[in-house]
């Protein structure tokens, strides 16, 4: 069992040393992770520009690997061939929850969807940090899940392309209420145009406000999360809207 530890918070994050130190009783743990942030990056594939790849070190002390490129970069180069073949891929953990559309901006979710083109199961983890937190973040919770998502992954029959979003409330292991298998609910996001001028008197915009909400609907991850259980989210890389197909058909299209 070889498994990919990646992330999209960066080499030094230190939720991608707790989901590795999480990995580590199961099989061989590579890890291999951008040299910076990229959080909200999405899923990319970097052919412009040459990706550069170093040796390094977690905090403690396990050999890793850091390159210049996105989360999904990390996950390509892999499978290309810069780590041996792999078995699973778990990105994470984000120290803020991934939910409803999140996961269509997420660098955690989008280098486990990378992985799931290859045809390998990826995993990704975020735990629900609120978002008044002070200090560092207890990831511990959150490992112990992870371990226990990839050993189900590792002994059940399952696609190859498995992709699970998993999210994790924030509250010690003991206090979980279970695990619940979701759906993706309807988040509601509360982004705000910020202009400003800069010293020259030219207006340059921030996407701000406040961090989104959602709707806590039962059977999705948000409901899910707001009753203390961890989410598992299957997802699937067929976008197709299959319910809109017909309606769409009946549109005026030329014949030819
Ligand atoms: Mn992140």
């Amino acid at each position: 069992m070889h498994i990919l530890v990646t992330n999209d918070d960066g080499i030094t994050a230190p939720g991608l040393l707790a989901l590795a130190q999480a990995m580590q009783p199961l099989g061989k743990v590579s890890v291999f992770a951008p040299d910076h942030n990229w959080s909200a990056s999405g899923h990319v594939k970097t052919l412009h520009r040459p990706l550069r790849v170093k040796e390094t070190r977690l905090a403690d002390g396990t050999p890793a690997l850091t390159t210049d490129g996105a989360p999904s970069d990390c996950v390509a180069l892999a499978v290309l061939g810069i780590v041996e073949p792999l078995d699973l891929v778990v990105s994470g953990i984000n120290p803020n929850a991934n939910l409803g559309h999140d996961v269509t901006y997420s660098g955690t979710v989008t280098a486990a969807m990378e992985a799931a083109i290859w045809g390998i199961p990826g995993l990704a983890f975020s735990v629900e940090t609120p978002e008044d937190h002070q200090g560092a973040v207890d990831y511990s919770t959150t490992a112990a899940v992870a371990r226990r998502v990839a050993e189900q992954v590792i002994a059940q029959p399952h696609p190859r392309d498995l992709l699970l979003n998993v999210n994790v409330p924030y509250l010690p292991e003991s206090e979980l209420k279970g695990y619940r298998i979701t759906r993706m609910g309807l988040r509601i996001y509360r982004d705000a145009l910020v202009r400003r001028e800069d010293p020259r008197g030219r207006p340059y915009y921030w996407i701000g406000g406040d961090a989104p909400t959602g709707v806590p609907d039962e059977g999705t991850d948000i409901g899910a999360l707001a009753n203390g259980y961890v989410s598992i989210t299957p997802l699937g890389l067929d976008l197709t809207a299959h319910g809109m197909q017909a309606a769409i058909r009946n549109w005026d299209w030329p014949k030819a």
